[in-house]
């Protein structure tokens, strides 16, 4: 047979991109399972995207995945969208395939895995989300999908609170209603699952989202976005009060071992992956 020296190509595009640690944890999984894949980071400015993803297709990219500002600009560039890319408008994953260029959204997917793996599936469960923004939607659409009873959104902005509870009502089966967020945001009763999908934790902030931390009970299970660091102050809080906790590196691994799968069709090596990135984020 005929030697191959092509690589199947695969990469981040976003802006700013320079620290996004996924090419690391990517390369990291490729290596591992031997495969002639690579991962590249890229740098697209908003106004280049289109003439991006038209090079993609040119150059025969596997696949690539989306971060700022790109999640919703590259829709209309795109030839189909799953249902949670749907329903969430936005994609942090594209595969092209026969020519096809597939839209998916793997960030509520990661969580959804993590919360699984922690064997708290949200089927018939009780759902709090803390933000409104693109993490949250994701999160808050698939744990829908997936089952969940209810979905209390609690966020500042209620433009943007109201959206995502009217999304999740219209088009899954799963009952949503906005929680105002004033000052300290209520943790609702009856909730749990408690999700943080704010951007407050995020290093270099320390702080933790300003909740009644009083309404956290034993037995809840609170769950944290935030990655960077893992063991966030929302986090500490929460066990304090006693709750279960899961952090945010499996829902990262676990959206990149999904992003695995979809591009090369093999199981991801998901403990090869974590470390990797644990490696990145200087942790043990
Ligand atoms: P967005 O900017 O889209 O949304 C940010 C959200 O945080 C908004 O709902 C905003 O509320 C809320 N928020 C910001 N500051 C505060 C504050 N001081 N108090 C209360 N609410 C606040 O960000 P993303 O959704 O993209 O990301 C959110 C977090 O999720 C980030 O930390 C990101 O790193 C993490 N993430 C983690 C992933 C993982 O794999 N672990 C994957 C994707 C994201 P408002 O609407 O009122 O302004």
């Amino acid at each position: 047979m005929a030697k191959n020296d092509r690589e199947e190509l695969t990469g981040l595009l976003g802006c700013p991109v320079d620290e996004n640690p996924t090419g690391a944890v990517m390369e990291a999984a490729y290596r591992a399972l031997g495969l002639p894949f690579r991962y590249v980071t890229m740098l697209v400015r908003p106004e280049g995207l289109a003439a991006a993803v038209a090079g993609l297709r040119a150059m025969h990219y596997r696949g690539v995945n989306l971060t700022i500002p790109h999640k919703v600009a590259v829709l209309p560039l795109l030839d189909a969208l799953s249902p949670a890319a749907q329903i969430t408008g936005a994609v942090n994953n594209v595969t092209f395939e026969d020519g096809v260029a597939r839209g998916e959204n793997t960030d509520g997917k990661g969580l959804l895995r993590s919360l699984r793996q922690h064997g708290a599936d949200p089927r018939g469960k009780r759902l709090t989300v803390l933000g409104a923004g693109g993490a949250a939607r994701a999160i808050a659409v698939e744990c829908a999908l997936a089952g969940a009873e209810s979905v209390a959104v609690v966020n500042r902005d209620p433009g943007r609170g109201e959206e995502l509870a009217r999304l999740v009502n219209e088009r899954t089966s799963a009952k949503a209603r906005y929680v105002r967020w004033e000052g300290t945001a209520p943790v609702p009763e009856g909730t749990e699952l408690l999700i943080n999908a704010t951007s407050v934790g995020l290093y270099p902030d320390a702080s933790r989202p300003d909740v009644d931390y009083g309404g956290i009970l034993p037995g809840m299970v609170a769950c944290d976005a935030v990655f960077s660091p893992p063991d966030t102050a929302f986090l500490k809080a929460a066990a304090a009060r006693g709750a279960r906790t899961i952090d945010g590196l499996g829902m990262l691994v676990n959206q990149a071992a999904h992003n695995f799968t979809l591009w090369t069709g093999r199981e991801a090596p998901e403990e090869v992956m974590e470390k990797a990135l644990r490696a990145e984020f200087g942790l043990a």
